[in-house]
């Protein structure tokens, strides 16, 4: 465990510091002069936990890992607190009710297989898996990458459209 002494450091200094070393270990040991209460309550609300000793003339801290309490995150509501939704087929515009955790659907009218987006940072998140359980995650990043790979030739595929189009226009 790393041992951080910020007590000769000048006010301004110290807290940027304790911040820079937590993005590299998540857990530090801190000596500082006297209780930070308003670094304290930072840590906290970023989720660290935070125990403070003194001893002697001085204050250590010691600073541990965001601790992660499945669904806790507001992120992950969509996924663990699923809500019902309208959303319109792609194809043939009619309504499709979804709850908030599908991936998949069926358009009622038109029979189309829909992929939803699904509003959560679990794409992204390091901690998504232990967010949301490992079998919703892998469900999820299934379908998702099977959704990147169709969307890719799209964007390209408009554009040259356009660019026809646009010296069709041009000729006339
Ligand atoms: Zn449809």
């Amino acid at each position: 465990m790393e041992v951080l002494d910020v007590r000769n450091l000048k006010r301004e200094e110290k807290y940027p510091l304790i911040f820079e070393k937590l993005r590299e270990s998540e857990e530090l040991d801190v000596i500082i002069e006297t209780e930070p209460t308003p670094l304290i309550k930072r840590l906290k609300d970023e989720g660290y936990s935070v125990t403070t000793t003194q001893q002697g003339d001085y204050v250590k801290l010691e600073i541990r890992k965001p601790e992660i309490v499945p669904g806790r995150c507001p992120g992950a509501a969509t996924i663990l607190r699923p809500k019902l939704e309208i959303v319109n087929c792609p194809d043939c515009g009619a309504e499709v009710e979804r709850w908030t955790d599908e991936i998949k659907g069926t358009c009622d009218n038109c029979g189309r297989e829909i992929i939803f987006d699904i509003d959560s940072c679990i794409e992204w998140c390091e901690y998504a898996k232990k967010c949301v359980g490992d079998e919703k995650y892998e469900k999820i990043m299934e379908v998702m990458k099977v959704k990147e790979a169709l969307s890719r030739p799209l964007p390209d595929l408009r554009k040259y459209i356009r660019k026809e189009r646009e010296k069709n226009e041009n000729q006339t």
